[in-house]
């Protein structure tokens, strides 16, 4: 496979902050939370605006995601903030309401990147386009089907790739919700060396209080940014409320990650 080396060239062109910062909701809930979430992130090193419409529920019952309309929403704070949006696609059609709503960044999920069929169908909805596509880490610690999926986008003409550790399940109990496994990703960029690589604390802690931790480590490890799941007001999140934290406690982590990093 050739122009591996071509794949960081997004993220230069960008001239976007180091550590690369995308933070929003886990959800997308309602028009004014998504606005204002976005103002409140435009005064932080955010550059890139997440926000699911689709949620993939591991089980029924729980918040499924506002859907389609969260589009409009999305691209309503773009306008206002300036900042770069992005959501999740798991299917054909998701990806073609954002690519017609002009969302900068397409990503798929853990629960997507564990099927080939689902992956390919997205690839070819998606080829040849210069959108921004990142890869999150299949649920299970798999090595060949995270690198299987960027190999079916990679073949699909799409240049500006990522990927996203957001840790793997376990039926071990551990501190974690999913456990980070930094060996694979590492494995992952041995194969794609210039693949931007992103760390989604919030999916592997589950829990607030560990993400400064593993966003230091993601950047000792080099890694090119971080995906923080951030709410106004975390514990009324519609989904995942205990792992979600403030705009402003999010600024204060990339204050000390910068002030970690001037001091070693
Ligand atoms: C999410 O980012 O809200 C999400 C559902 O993530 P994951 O696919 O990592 O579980
Ligand atoms: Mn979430």
């Amino acid at each position: 496979m050739e122009n591996r080396k071509e794949m960081k060239t997004w993220l230069n062109n960008l001239g976007l902050n180091h550590p690369l910062v995308i933070a929003g909701p886990c959800s997308a809930e309602t028009e004014d939370q998504v606005v204002k979430i976005a103002h409140q992130l435009k005064e932080t090193d955010t550059s890139i605006l997440r926000a699911g419409i689709w949620k993939p529920r591991t089980r029924p019952g729980n918040f499924e995601g506002i859907g389609a309309i969260g589009l409009k929403w999305l691209q309503r704070a773009k306008e206002e903030t300036g900042l770069k949006i992005a959501t999740e696609v798991a299917n054909k059609n998701h990806v073609e309401l954002a690519l017609k709503a002009d969302v900068d960044v397409l990503w798929i999920g853990a629960r997507s990147t564990v099927s080939p069929f689902i992956v390919q169908d997205i690839a070819d909805a998606l080829q040849g386009t210069d959108k921004i596509v990142l890869v999150k880490n299949p649920v299970n610690p798999d090595l060949p089907l995270w690198l299987g999926a960027v190999e079916r986008l990679h073949d699909a003409n799409i240049k500006n790739l990522g990927v996203i550790h957001r840790g793997f399940s376990t039926y071990e109990k551990t501190k974690y919700r999913n456990n980070p496994e930094w060996q694979i990703a590492i494995d992952l960029q041995n194969e794609f060396p210039d693949l931007p690589l992103i760390l989604d604390p919030s999916h592997i802690a589950g829990r607030r209080d560990l993400i400064f931790d593993l966003c230091q480590t993601s950047l000792d490890l080099n890694y090119n940014g971080i995906m923080v799941e951030t709410h106004f007001d975390p514990n009324n999140a519609w989904s995942d409320a205990k792992q979600q934290i403030t705009p402003s406690s999010l600024d204060q982590i990339t204050v000390d990650l910068k002030i970690r990093k001037e001091t070693t």
